[in-house]
């Protein structure tokens, strides 16, 4: 099983556990968004109709191999006293078969990774070793992880024992890829679909998580990191365990949770689209230069222009819809009330070129180009009525308002509206070319760092930053050794990325070499460098002996540019 190799640091002189790991639950209590796994499980458990084998199925980090471990409990749990006869839904933690599970030390519960076990002699090895009772335990069991990647062979091996199992024997399958395991082995086992956590039910996890750890933070930066973990927790905890070791002072801020996943501020961004949707094209633009210089990256400036123009047309459907921003919030009565303004064609039409925008900014070179150009273009639409109205008018006789400039080849009644000059030509924005058919190159961890950002990859891209110091990167071959918060799955999980990103193949080792320092703390240093060396400056000395107790937090450069009208809250 990919999570239990050697990388192991709980060694009394490192004391430090990640919250993934301190935090992940030993029974089914603990498990958060599977209700409907544990009732089904609980009520298999009460009649005493235990299936031979499991299959668990999800997406990563959702948490199968935690499941897999807690059945295992489950099914050898002996109680406190040690005289427990039978399986349990509330295994108790202490006894010998329960710790020595949770810690994959248990002769009767093996795991195996398909995914570099997939040869046809693991799984003979297993299939020798059924026959035998169980050491110590109740049951044997075999959690085999990534299933899917087995053999043909070493399925067929398996599927002889699966049809006739002896009584003590226990398989638990997990695999993210269900309908690559053949149906003869699905029909033998007893499926649960591991859902995705939804973000609300994540983010208050997160925020239990964090008031145990006695650490501030804001309920937008919770938000945020629910947001971007997708359903997985194990994301959402390694997150928020960057969080907690970055942030220096007071409480960790959404603003600062911003910084680190690369996004954009929402209110700013509602700013932009206002002015885009209104036509204004300077103003817009003065925008968008504004948030890229405070480090958002404009694929996600495009997706957050996506998700407001979702958000304004569900509320003009349905003024009551929640969503994008938070209900109470002064943004969100803004939202209100562009909405109110605008026509759902509008926005209609809004959403598919912004959707054609977001592939062009994901595979441009220079991404902020892209998306100034698809900002003009949606500009310049916006002036325009939408197409229905425009047919109405002609049809009706009503001379177009002066500033909508009709091209020559104007609808016609005839030719209707959906070949009209002004409909989007967008409806196969999906098709547009992915990423990587030209693949790019990677010199440096910032250009890998990048392209997971580009890749949509928020959570790796925050890992890649935080997580690795680079010893060795040449073309197809990544060398690092990892920081005590990195998740273990990291090296695997990137070579994966690359592959699929780069379109070659790459392999990502861990090294025991010091390597570099970390991108963040090169950037924290050379932060740090840049304060000192404005300290020298007489002015600024001047001013620092004057007022006692002032502190430079942070050097920006002087922009020339006319104040945004969202400026009050960054001015500090
Ligand atoms: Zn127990």
């Amino acid at each position: 099983m990919s999570e239990t190799n050697s990388f192991e640091l709980d060694t009394p002189e490192e004391p430090y556990r990640v919250l993934a790991r301190k935090y992940r639950p030993s029974d089914f209590t603990g498990l958060i968004g599977q209700e409907a796994l544990v009732r089904t499980l609980s009520n298999a458990f009460a009649t005493g109709r235990i299936a031979h084998a499991f299959m668990l199925t999800g997406v990563r980090g959702v948490g199968k191999t935690t499941t897999a471990r807690i059945i295992a409990r489950a099914l050898n749990c002996i109680g406190p006293d040690g005289k427990r006869t039978e399986p349990t839904i509330h295994p108790c933690g202490v006894c010998d078969p329960c710790v020595t599970i949770a810690e994959s030390r248990n002769v009767d519960v093996q795991e195996m990774d398909a995914a570099s076990n997939n040869g046809v002699d693991e799984v003979r090895q297993i299939i020798e070793a059924v026959r035998y009772a169980p050491a110590s335990s109740r049951y044997k069991v075999y959690i085999l992880d990534e299933v899917h990647m087995l053999s043909k062979a070493a399925f067929n091996a398996i599927l002889k024992t699966l049809e006739e199992p002896p009584p003590h024997v226990k398989f638990i399958f997990a695999t993210t890829e269900i309908r690559k395991v053949p149906v003869t082995v699905l029909s033998r086992c007893q499926r649960f679909d591991l859902r995705r956590i939804e973000s609300g039910e994540l983010a208050q996890y997160l925020g239990r998580i964090a008031a145990k750890e006695d650490v501030g933070i804001e309920e937008d930066a919770l938000a945020l990191i629910a947001r971007a973990a997708e359903g997985s927790a194990r994301d959402a905890l390694s997150l928020l365990d960057q969080a907690i070791a970055h942030h220096e002072k007071g409480e960790i801020s959404a603003e600062s949770m911003r910084e680190m996943l690369g996004l954009a501020d929402r209110g700013r961004v509602l700013d932009l689209f206002e002015k885009v949707m209104s036509g204004d094209v300077p103003a817009a633009l003065n925008d968008l230069g504004a948030l890229y210089d405070s480090g958002a990256d404009p694929l996600a400036v495009m997706q957050d222009l996506l998700e407001i123009t979702h958000f304004l047309t569900r509320l003009k459907v349905a003024p009551a819809a929640q969503g994008f921003f938070d209900g109470a919030s002064g943004e969100a009565k803004r939202a209100a009330e562009l909405a109110a303004k605008l026509q759902v064609s509008s926005l209609t039409r809004a959403w598919q070129m912004l959707l054609k925008g977001l592939f062009e900014v994901r595979d441009a070179v220079r991404p902020i180009s892209a998306c100034e150009m698809a900002l003009i273009r949606l500009a310049y639409a916006a002036e325009l009525p939408p197409t229905d109205r425009l047919v109405k008018d002609l049809l009706g006789g009503n001379a177009p308002a002066a500033r909508t400039a009709i091209p020559a080849n104007a609808p016609t009644p005839a030719r209707g509206p959906t070949s009209s000059s002004t409909a989007p030509r967008t409806a196969h924005a999906l098709d547009v070319a992915p990423a990587g058919e030209s693949a790019p190159t990677l010199r440096s961890l910032e250009d890998i760092a990048s392209l997971a950002q580009k890749n949509g990859a928020p959570v790796l891209k925050v890992h890649i930053e935080n997580d690795m110091h680079l010893v060795k990167l040449e073309a197809g071959r990544l060398e690092f050794r990892p920081s005590l918060r990195a998740p273990r799955s990291l090296a695997g999980d990137l070579q994966q990325k690359l592959r699929d990103w780069t379109a070659t193949r790459w392999t990502v080792s861990i090294s025991n070499e010091p390597g570099q320092p970390t991108l963040a703390e090169m950037k924290r240093n050379a932060k740090a460098a840049r304060i000192e060396s404005v300290m020298q400056v007489p002015v600024v000395r001047a001013v620092l002996d004057r007022f006692p107790g002032a502190e430079i937090v942070a050097v920006r450069d002087v922009v020339c540019e006319e104040t945004p009208v969202s400026q009050s809250e960054s001015d500090e």
